[in-house]
Parts: C-alpha cells; sequence; structure tokens
C-alpha cells in the first residue's frame, strides 16, 4: 500500500482512510468542520492555497465530487484546473503518468484522481515529485476516502458521537467504494455495531467488512438503527447478466417510509448520490425531514477544504 504520510507523519497523499488513525481521522473532522456554513451564509474564504495548482484527472464521470475539489481549491485561493482524461491525452495515447508529468511540469502541485481501475491514485502517488500530493476522488470498487469522511462528518453533526452508534449501510456493497471508505472511517471512530445488507449476488465477500453483521433483509438491517445509508447499483461494475430488475430491487430493497419506520423515530438517511428514486430509495423518504443526503453534499466542500489545507501544510 503506497505510503501517505510523510517522514515527519503529515499528511501527504489521501488515497484511503484503511490506514490513517482514528485521531488522524479526527482531525481532519474537526478541521472540515471549521469550513462549514449554514446555507444562505457566504463560504468560508481564505488566501491559504495561494500560488497552489490543483488538478482534477477523472476519468469516470463524477459531479459533486470534482465540482465540490474545484471549489474548494478555489475558496482557499488555489488555482483549479479540470481533465477529463479520457477526452484529452489517453486517447491520444498518452498514459496516465505522461499526463500527470506534462501537469507537474505546469507546476500542478495536487492530483485529485477518479478512476475505475484499482490501483491507478498509488501509482500516480509513487511517480510524482516530493512537493506533490496524491488525493483519491474515487478508486474502483475499493476507496473514496473524503466521501467517508464526508459521511462521518454528517453523522457527527446529527448525533454528536460515534460510539453506541448503529449504523445500516445498505444495497450493493460489493462494489461500492463509498461503502469501503464509510466501513472504514466508522469502524476507525468506535461505531460497534455496523451492519451491511444487500442480496446475497451484492455482498461482499468474507474477508471483507469483517466487524460488521451481515444482512440479507432489509428489515433485520433496519430494526433500531440511528443511520441508514442507502447505495446505488453500481450497474458500471456488473455484467448485464447479474444485474436485478429495478421493481424487484425496489420491493425487496427499496427504502420506503413504512421500512424506515423500522429504524430509530431519530433515525437519518444518508445517500451519496446520484441516487435513482424509486429503486434503491423511495422519493418521499429522500426528500424527507429524516434525510441528511443535502448535508452531505454541503459538507462535501468542507471535507475537501480541509484536506488540501491539510496535504498543503495551509493554515487556513
Ligand atoms: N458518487 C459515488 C461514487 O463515486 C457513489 C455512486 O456513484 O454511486 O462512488
Amino acid at each position: 500500500m503506497t505510503e501517505q504520510l510523510r517522514p515527519d507523519g503529515s499528511l501527504r497523499h489521501l488515497l484511503t482512510l484503511e490506514t490513517l488513525t482514528r485521531s488522524q481521522i479526527e482531525r481532519l473532522l474537526e478541521r472540515s468542520q471549521s469550513f462549514v456554513r449554514p446555507l444562505g451564509e457566504s463560504p468560508p474564504r481564505s488566501a491559504a492555497l495561494a500560488g497552489r495548482t490543483v488538478a482534477n484527472l477523472f476519468t469516470e464521470p463524477s459531479t459533486r465530487t470534482r465540482v465540490s475539489f474545484e471549489l474548494a481549491a478555489k475558496r482557499l485561493g488555489a488555482t483549479a484546473v479540470n481533465l477529463e482524461v479520457q477526452l484529452s491525452s489517453r486517447v491520444k495515447g498518452e498514459s496516465m503518468l505522461d499526463t500527470v508529468y506534462t501537469l507537474q511540469s505546469l507546476h500542478v502541485d495536487t492530483f485529485v484522481i477518479r478512476d475505475a481501475q484499482p490501483g491507478v491514485p498509488g501509482l500516480v502517488a509513487t511517480h510524482v515529485a516530493p512537493h506533490v500530493s496524491v488525493l483519491s476522488a474515487g478508486e474502483a470498487h475499493l476507496s473514496h476516502p473524503t466521501q467517508g469522511l464526508l459521511d462521518a462528518l454528517t453523522v457527527y453533526q446529527r448525533k454528536q458521537r460515534f460510539a453506541g452508534l448503529a449504523i445500516a449501510i445498505v444495497g450493493d456493497i460489493r462494489h461500492s467504494r463509498v461503502a469501503r471508505s464509510a466501513w472504514h472511517a466508522f469502524s476507525r471512530l468506535g461505531v460497534s455495531d455496523l451492519r451491511i445488507a444487500a442480496p446475497a449476488a451484492l455482498m461482499p465477500d468474507a474477508e471483507e467488512f469483517q466487524d460488521c453483521s451481515r444482512h440479507t433483509q432489509l428489515a433485520s438491517a433496519l430494526r433500531g438503527a440511528d443511520v441508514v445509508m442507502m447505495l446505488r447499483i453500481q450497474r458500471e461494475r456488473m455484467g448485464a447478466a447479474d444485474l436485478p430488475e429495478d421493481e424487484e430491487y425496489f420491493a425487496a430493497w427499496g427504502l420506503t417510509a413504512e421500512r424506515l419506520a423500522l429504524a430509530r423515530r431519530d433515525a437519518i438517511v444518508m445517500h451519496p448520490q446520484p441516487m435513482n428514486r424509486g429503486i434503491e430509495i423511495a422519493s418521499d423518504v429522500a426528500d424527507g425531514p429524516q434525510s441528511v443526503i443535502r448535508d452531505q453534499v454541503r459538507n462535501g466542500v468542507a471535507v475537501r477544504m480541509a484536506v488540501l489545507a491539510e496535504v498543503l501544510g495551509a493554515h487556513a
């Protein structure tokens, strides 16, 4: 696994939450919270990253993650450039590393990378110059560390604790980098009742999620839960033969108001988006009073500001 820390222990790259300590995660969450403002207020701004250049290199589609990294960089005074790699040099046969070297020569000092292939952010991290940082914006089905942080921040804002919470992650766990990063964050932060729930075909292998209870029925996962995190079926990561029918899936696994009533009355509902209303979640639940889905989006910018400030050593 690629080393994420500098010799002095500070964070240089963020590729996974798996190897971070609890106090490193807590520090990032505290820093993130300092960048959160209520909607309607202007977002925080500073010149802490003036002179820095952040490049977003995405080879998979993204709306929220790309935009929020861009806004985060700009709100800290950095320059941000966006490259959809498959549309530019990759089609000309240039490799990701060549693109990175080119951009590094143009004084890019932080790369934000999303790729469908495992290992790409780590590969780039081992090849960049010592002053350069790499942040994963989603690596295959394996890791989405800033999503894990924003999910943890959202839970903490509503519950003020992690100990003693029951958190159910529901849906296509097998192909979900969001589930893996949430699992890394929540287990490190001391959540003891972590539940994963999925039809058998979408359950991960037994060696993963070992400290979670496994549920092949939605009801048992929801009963008494404080947090319900719904996931999309990652169609792009499975063959057509493995795909469940939409209506059948909703009938067995869709989060409706009636099913949500099995969870605690003050349970919160999360979803990383993009959301398929009427497939994994009913519209009235997605927009209902227990939904914190829009808070997750807002928190995403704050988390990305904190991570950028942290790896670039800025006092923002
Ligand atoms: N946006 C999240 C991701 O990049 C979740 C999803 O696509 O379902 O993994």
